[in-house]
């Protein structure tokens, strides 16, 4: 049976919600009269989820598919382990928590169906607090000028990739990323539309502030190197400053003979210029970081099972399939 639409979905400790996202996802699905799958992935949730997953697999095994991490790997590693199982020729990325609404799925395929092979998404009204939509606008526009990835609301999962993407994506075996710019790159006619946006309907955001600054780090390094650039150009730059500032002293110290004064503006350039070399050794360490995840070469996720219909000769058992 040719599948025509996967809905990726990662899930982490989302007991809360997950009722309220099967009751809208499902009647959303079906209205669009044809032939889905669900994929659900558990990123090592320690709550209710896992077991209500089950549950709805029991409910609807034609339709769902669960993958079980056997630990948190993120966000993004739950996402790609979701496309290595999907077999639709269009794949839906959505959040569990209800922030991408069901029905918006229905203008992504539509848009899809126009020939595009990449569908991203702008959310209308950002239903999340202040400082967050401030802080991820102005990363995004200064991501934008870094990585020449155009897109306008990086946060937003609600998208939809062509069979092509998901393909070259599943080839790729890259530890860190971030799935929609990731997807950018190999898309070739990409575009964006407009869709609602809604404040989550229970538990809360799994990103801390913490993890929001290294998600936008991946993102930069990850898939630019011009921060490295940067640094080499700034480094030409400040080199020749200091020999002119050297040429400078050096003359004063013969015209005018030794001298204290100015000392302090001394200090203050000197500290100013040791801030910018610890920014670039961490920088640097940020791609040393990455190289060393790479060549580690440990798998990316674990799944410790997945659950769906056997799919041949004939659909009929509903015994769950263990692999993994
Ligand atoms: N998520 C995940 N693993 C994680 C963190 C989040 O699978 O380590 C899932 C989460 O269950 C949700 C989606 O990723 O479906 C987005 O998370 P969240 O809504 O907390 O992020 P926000 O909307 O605050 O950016
Ligand atoms: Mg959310």
């Amino acid at each position: 049976m040719k599948i025509d639409l996967s809905v990726v979905i990662p899930i982490y400790n989302e007991e809360a919600g997950l009722i309220k996202l099967f009751d809208r996802l499902y009647p959303a699905l079906d209205a669009l009269e044809l032939n889905y799958e669900i994929v659900f992935v558990n990123d090592g949730s320690r709550d209710r989820s896992p077991a209500m997953l089950a549950d709805q697999f029991r409910l609807r095994p034609d339709v769902t598919r669960v993958v079980l991490f056997n630990g948190n790997y993120g966000q993004h590693m739950a996402i790609l382990a979701g496309f290595s199982e999907t077999r639709g020729e269009i794949v839906v990325t959505l959040d569990a928590d209800l922030q991408n609404p069901p029905e918006e799925v229905r203008n992504l395929i539509a848009k899809m169906r126009e020939g595009y092979d990449y569908v991203g998404s702008i959310r209308r009204e950002r239903q999340d607090s202040a400082w967050r939509t401030y802080a991820s606008r102005a990363m995004n526009r200064l991501r934008e000028k870094i990585t020449r990835i155009q897109m306008t609301d990086q946060g937003n999962m609600l998208r939809a990739y062509g069979r092509n993407v998901i393909d070259l994506i599943n080839q790729c075996s890259e530890v860190n990323t971030f799935v929609p710019a990731l997807a950018y790159t190999f898309a070739r006619h990409p575009t964006e539309i407009v869709v609602e946006h809604e404040e989550r309907a229970a538990g809360e955001s799994k990103y801390s502030l913490y993890s929001l600054i290294r998600l936008n780090f991946d993102l930069v390094t990850g898939f630019s190197l011009m921060p490295l650039q940067f640094f080499s150009l700034l480094g030409i730059g400040l080199s020749f400053f200091s020999a002119a500032l050297f040429v400078l002293l050096l003359a004063r110290r013969f015209v005018f003979g030794a001298e204290v004064e100015g000392v302090f503006t001394l200090f203050a350039i000197t500290f100013f210029l040791m801030g910018v070399i610890l920014f670039g050794i961490g920088l640097v360490g940020e791609y040393v970081g990455r190289i060393y995840e790479q060549v580690r070469g440990r798998p990316r996720y674990v799944v410790q099972a997945i659950l769906q219909q056997e799919r041949s000769p004939a659909p009929t058992s509903l015994d769950p399939v263990f692999k993994g």
